[in-house]
Parts: structure tokens; C-alpha cells; sequence
């Protein structure tokens, strides 16, 4: 299996029934792959080749039996290390969860598990799923297989990573703020980020939960739609996931794309990198040339996201991670009186980037100041949403870049926290609207870094995005 770095599922699937490979065989090419290429990347925390064999087996003998292995038989999986996994250490990239090994797999988990995948490893990400480049994770960054010395993007950069190595066909990723779209198009690879409750987030272990989304990432638009289909849908254990039926994405992404009409958010062009520009305006062109008709639209409140993204994650953050307080989950530091013991555990084990953000949303809480700051930021995050709704209402889907600039150098924006929050100038929105939204590849910088293209549609339209993806992808995007 020397070519699994580059197999689709579709291809798996066929392979795996035609038995020209059995999934024990599958499992122990991935986790040598695996085991051999991290390395170079550090983009698995944790690797679990007993487990992706013992996977396999079960995949094997429903084969054997003539049952049908589900839609995701055999394909090698990373899971981004803020899911919980049973019995695999889940860390979130924190010293903190360092040795939490969890009872129970999350929903998102338990699906793949139940479609036949074999999770090979757990993938680094900034530290409970907070940055832009996954530098905060406190096992060491995640370099970028595309080009090494340049970050991956963040905070799922360990589960863009190991799709672009190779090392799993299709991966697991969180995007609260961009965190799925940005990664994906710093590595070249499809990030999904569904409707806000489309995916359970049961056992995602929380940043901030109204922003928090479960997506996949893919090599191509048809197996993330394929691992959406699997993950996707009501789950009683997660009283936010959506009832909404789910529809049939490979269906829908095979719908002609000719007379759909495409807004453009002119905000989203304003500081752009030229070279980033001119792929997107490149990829609007494969667009038009299929058809759709594209017209300029206005967010008008895109200026404010950030701000109003910061404030909200960040209060959502503070009392999420009121829970590691050296009582539970492992981490400890030993002292006198409890508030001390309190303190002295967070300051220990939880790094730079989690500690200002705990402060800042205990902040916009406080009394007197949370009508200034909480209150108005809510109030700003339905005028954003309310500018999504309104396009909408003229055109299909809206279309923009991901990341004003692609994959920068490690350690490049790391002394300023404010530069790598603008790395999220274009993601946020969506997040904030709930709506679906997802970056596929758009072709490549001057060096060979790739640039992403961003799709926005109404809440629930994954299957009409999916189709605009698809055609985009089969029309052979920009090269
Ligand atoms: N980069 C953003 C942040 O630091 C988004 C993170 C995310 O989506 N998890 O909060």
C-alpha cells in the first residue's frame, strides 16, 4: 500500500471490496506511514496502531461475512486532540489533560467508528483549540508538509497536516473562530466547517460553545462530504445539534452549478496579499466560466468581528475552563489552602495563550462591565448574522478568500498576538452566523504555497455548497 497517501475513500472502498487489500493490511501501511512521517511534522500527539488494527479486524470480518463495512471501511483517520477518544489520551494540546485518558468517545467519534474508519492518531492543535498557527500547543508546533519551515495554520494544524503528509486520507477538525477553513487552505486540502449544530458536539472538549464546530477535512470536495454524511445529524446527547434531516451530499454535489449566482463581499477584499487576490480572482473566473453569475454584495458589520469575536469566545473560555482547577483531570500542584492549590495548578499547567484569554473573558464578564462588552458584543454578532440573511435573500452562496495572506514562518507572529488574530479576518463571520462555510484549494503562490477559497452558504446548505465545490474542483479549480 505504497500509494496511501494519496488514495481517496472511494478508492479504498473499492480497493477493500474488490478485496485487493484487506483493512488489517490498511491499517498497518497507515500506521507505519504514520510512524515513519511524523517527524517531520510532529502533527499526531498520539498514535494508536493497536487500535487502528483492532478496527480493521472488525471491518475484515463483516467483509468476510458479506455485511456491507459502512461508508468509511478501512479509511485511515486523524482525529484532532480535542475530541474525546475511549481509552485514547485526549490532551487538547494542554500539559494540563497531559495524562487524561477519556471513558467515552465523542458523537462525532462514535460515528466514524460506526461507518468502519481506523483512527490511526490524535492531531496537535493550539492548546484547547485557541490560535492561528499552531504554535501554542504546549508538545511543540506542527510544521507545514507543504513547505516545512512555515506553520500549518491553526488551531487544527495537526489535523490539516496529516491529510497533506498523507498519513490520513481524511481527519477531524474544531473551527470556532476559523479553525478548520484557515488550516485547510495554508496546507491545500478541503476544511469543512458545517452549520452550528448540523455535527453533535458531545465529547468536543469546549472552547467556546456557541462557536465551537466538528468538521472534516479531506484531499478532495467528495470524501469530506462523505465523512460529513457520517458524522452529521441529530444526537440526543447534544440537546444544541440540529433535528434538521440530513440531506444527501453526494446527490446534491452532483447538481449543475450553471445560473447559480455568487456574491462577492467586497469587505472580504480589502488587505488581501496581491498574490492571494489574484488566485481568488482566478477561481471566480473557473466560477463564471461554469456558469454562475457573480455580483458584489455588502456585509457592512465585517469590521467588527474580530473584536466582537474576541470578547465572546473569550467570556465562553473563562468559565469553560473553570473546570481544570487541579481537582479534576490529572494536573495538580500541591499547596497549603485550596485557592491556592486553584492557582497554582492553572499557572502551571495552563500555557501563555489560555491564561490571557481566561483573563480577558473573566474581564468582559465582570460586573459593571458586561453590559459594555458582553451585552454588545451579542448584540453585534446578530447584526453580522443579519447581514449573512440579507445576502442571501439575492444570491445563493458568497464566495471570498480564506486567509488575507497564505502559511507565514514559524514564529513569525508569535511575539504579536494581535497580527495573528487578523489571520481570522475572514473566518470569523461565519462562525459567528453559524452558517455553513469551507475552504477549498485555489491554486498556489509564486513559492508554492497554497491559497484557499472560501464558501459561505444559508444555515443547513452544506449539499449546495458541496455543489459548487465539486464543480469548481472537477473544472480543475487554478492551477
Ligand atoms: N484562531 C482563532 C482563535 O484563536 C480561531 C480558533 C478556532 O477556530 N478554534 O480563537
Amino acid at each position: 500500500m505504497d500509494n496511501l497517501s494519496q488514495m481517496t475513500i472511494t478508492e479504498i472502498r473499492k480497493a477493500l471490496l474488490g478485496r485487493e487489500v484487506s483493512a488489517v493490511e490498511l491499517a498497518r501501511a497507515a500506521n507505519e506511514l504514520a510512524a515513519r512521517e511524523n517527524p517531520k511534522t510532529n502533527a499526531y500527539l498520539t498514535l494508536c496502531p493497536e487500535a487502528a488494527e483492532a478496527a480493521a479486524r472488525v471491518v475484515d470480518e463483516k467483509i468476510a461475512r458479506g455485511e456491507d463495512p459502512g461508508p468509511l471501511a478501512g479509511v485511515p483517520v486523524g482525529v484532532k486532540d480535542v475530541l474525546s477518544t475511549q481509552g485514547i489520551r485526549t490532551t487538547c494540546a494542554s500539559k494540563m489533560l497531559e495524562n487524561y485518558v477519556p471513558a467515552y468517545d465523542a458523537t462525532a467519534v462514535t460515528r466514524l467508528k460506526q461507518a468502519g474508519a481506523l483512527i490511526v492518531g490524535k492531531a496537535n492543535c493550539d492548546e484547547f483549540a485557541m490560535g492561528s498557527s499552531n504554535e501554542n500547543s504546549a508538545f511543540g508546533p506542527v510544521r507545514n508538509p507543504v513547505a516545512l519551515d512555515r506553520v500549518p495554520g491553526g488551531s487544527s494544524g495537526g489535523s490539516a497536516a496529516v491529510v497533506a503528509q498523507g498519513t490520513a486520507v481524511v481527519s477531524l477538525g474544531s473551527d470556532t473562530g476559523g479553525s478548520i477553513r484557515q488550516p485547510a487552505s495554508f496546507c491545500g486540502v478541503v476544511g469543512v466547517t458545517p452549520t452550528y449544530g448540523r455535527v453533535s458536539r458531545y465529547g468536543l472538549v469546549a472552547f467556546a460553545s456557541s462557536l465551537d464546530h466538528v468538521g472534516p477535512f479531506a484531499r478532495n470536495v467528495e470524501d469530506a462530504a462523505t465523512v460529513l454524511q457520517a458524522i452529521a445529524g441529530r444526537d440526543e446527547l447534544d440537546s444544541t445539534s440540529a433535528f434538521a434531516p440530513v440531506e444527501d451530499y453526494q446527490a446534491a454535489m452532483r447538481q449543475p452549478v450553471a445560473g447559480m449566482r455568487i456574491g462577492i463581499p467586497k469587505e472580504y477584499f480589502a488587505g488581501l496579499a496581491a498574490e492571494t487576490g489574484d488566485r481568488i480572482a482566478a477561481g471566480l473566473d473557473v466560477l463564471r466560466k461554469l456558469g454562475c453569475e457573480i455580483v458584489e454584495v455588502s456585509l457592512p458589520h465585517t469590521e467588527y468581528a474580530i473584536s466582537c469575536y474576541y470578547i465572546i469566545c473569550t467570556a465562553e473560555a473563562s468559565s469553560n475552563l473553570a473546570r481544570y482547577d487541579g481537582v479534576r483531570y490529572t494536573a495538580r500542584v500541591q499547596a497549603a489552602s485550596l485557592g491556592d492549590m486553584y492557582s497554582k495548578t492553572r499557572d502551571a499547567y495552563f500555557g501563555m495563550e489560555c491564561k490571557r484569554r481566561i483573563m480577558l473573558g473573566t474581564y468582559v464578564l465582570s460586573h459593571g462591565y458586561y453590559d459594555a462588552f458582553y451585552l454588545k458584543a451579542q448584540k453585534v454578532r446578530s447584526l453580522i448574522a443579519q447581514d449573512f440573511a440579507q445576502a442571501f435573500e439575492k444570491v445563493d452562496a458568497l464566495v471570498a478568500p480564506v486567509s488575507p495572506f497564505p502559511a507565514f514562518k514559524l514564529g513569525e507572529k508569535m511575539a504579536d498576538p494581535l497580527q495573528m488574530y487578523l489571520s481570522d479576518i475572514y473566518t470569523i463571520t461565519g462562525d459567528l452566523a453559524g452558517i455553513p462555510c469551507m475552504s477549498v484549494p485555489c491554486g498556489k503562490t509564486a513559492e508554492g504555497l497554497p491559497v484557499g477559497l472560501q464558501l459561505f452558504t444559508s444555515h443547513f446548505e452544506e449539499g449546495k455548497m458541496f455543489r459548487l465545490a465539486y464543480a469548481f474542483e472537477q473544472a480543475g479549480g487554478v492551477s
